[in-house]
């Protein structure tokens, strides 16, 4: 019983949010910010033109990035206990959250280059253990699941592996022979991804990306029996759609329809952090969408989770922007 609630505690999920500066662009067409972190855990809307309007002003997370944050502050305090823990054999997930444009490649893309680097520099500090690290990269568009390691664009499915659980059959995996290598197979993906997008993020906004790890790792054999222990994780890098798929469904409570326009994944995936976060709630659908089955032995349980919601400070993104914030209000 004791124990039980201890492990329920570790499963708190840690949500961070993260703003980005207003853009070039955004400046020269007289954008103005709205939003302002006054400090490490708060971020406050302050449009004088609203001043008195009745919804609430200032929102409270673990942790808040200013736009002039790097992402390796992101990652180094954000990320990095999370993702590293694959190393000692605990699966972990670690999510971008946001509206299109607000910052979810950037972040993503710069916190799985620096855990890269630091899963290869502990390795190497670890001679006693022999590891192998194993890369695939899949995006889920329209509930279909497809390889960016691969030019063949044929759907792959989901299957259930009794040993691994559920498993993207014939996904390339690529063993990961050091940094370099990972850059090399980053632009494929990047690559492979922009395939069929007929204007700038038109695809990017409605398609999960799922950039995923494995690293396996068992005692060298001169050290003996006693220590030979093999231990596997996951950990997951995931850009999702533009959270614009999402939130109009969350914000009136609209329940998922067959043939609905609405992302399946992304509101499942909403709902599934939600009851997550609230533990006194029962069954977990995870079954429910192709996102959440692919992910359900890397989030909850032992797992660890960050999700990082990504904002505009732009006043024309203002409704969006409020909607990550609630999205990530229920989710810590
Ligand atoms: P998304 O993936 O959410 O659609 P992107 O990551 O593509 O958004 O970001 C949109 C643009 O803003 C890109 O040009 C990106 O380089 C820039 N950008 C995003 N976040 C930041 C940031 N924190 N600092 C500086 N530029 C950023
Ligand atoms: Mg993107």
């Amino acid at each position: 019983e004791k124990m039980q609630m201890a492990s329920a505690r570790e499963e708190k999920i840690l949500v961070l949010v993260r703003l980005r500066p207003l853009s070039d662009k955004e400046i020269v067409e007289n954008e103005v910010a709205d939003w302002e972190c006054i400090n490490d855990t708060t971020i406050l809307y302050r449009n004088t033109l609203r001043e008195g309007s009745t919804f609430p002003s200032a929102y409270t997370f673990d942790r808040v990035f200013r736009g002039d944050n790097a992402t390796r502050e992101v990652y180094e305090e954000g990320a990095k206990e999370a993702a590293l823990s694959v190393v000692s054999g605990i699966n972990s997930s670690i999510f971008a959250y946001g509206q299109t444009s607000s910052g979810k490649t950037y972040t993503m893309m710069g916190i799985t280059e620096y855990t890269v680097a630091d899963i290869f520099d502990y390795i190497h500090r670890h001679e006693e253990r022999a590891f192998v690290l194993k890369f695939s990269a899949i995006e889920i568009y329209n509930e279909a699941i497809r390889d960016l390691l691969s030019t063949d664009s044929t759907p792959l499915r989901l299957l259930d592996d009794p040993e691994k659980g559920t498993v993207v059959e014939k996904a390339t995996e690529e063993t990961l022979k050091d940094w370099d290598h990972l850059k090399e197979l980053l632009s494929v993906c990047e690559a492979q991804r922009r395939i069929g997008e007929t204007s700038l993020n038109e695809k990017s906004s409605r398609s999960h990306q799922i950039l995923r790890l494995t690293v396996e790792s068992s005692a060298c054999e001169f050290l003996g029996k006693e220590n030979s222990t093999t231990l596997s994780a996951t950990l997951n890098f995931v850009d999702l759609a533009g959270s614009e798929r999402a939130s109009q469904a969350l914000s009136t409570g609209a329940r998922l329809k067959e043939g609905s326009h609405i992302n399946r994944s992304l509101l499942t995936l909403g709902t599934v952090i939600r009851k997550l976060s609230n533990r006194r709630q029962g069954h977990i659908n995870y079954r429910d969408s192709k996102l959440t089955r692919l992910l359900q032995p890397a989030l909850g349980g032992n797992a660890r989770t960050a999700i990082i919601c990504t904002l505009s400070p732009a006043r024309s993104h203002v409704e969006q922007t409020r909607n990550t914030l609630l999205f990530a209000c229920c989710a810590k």
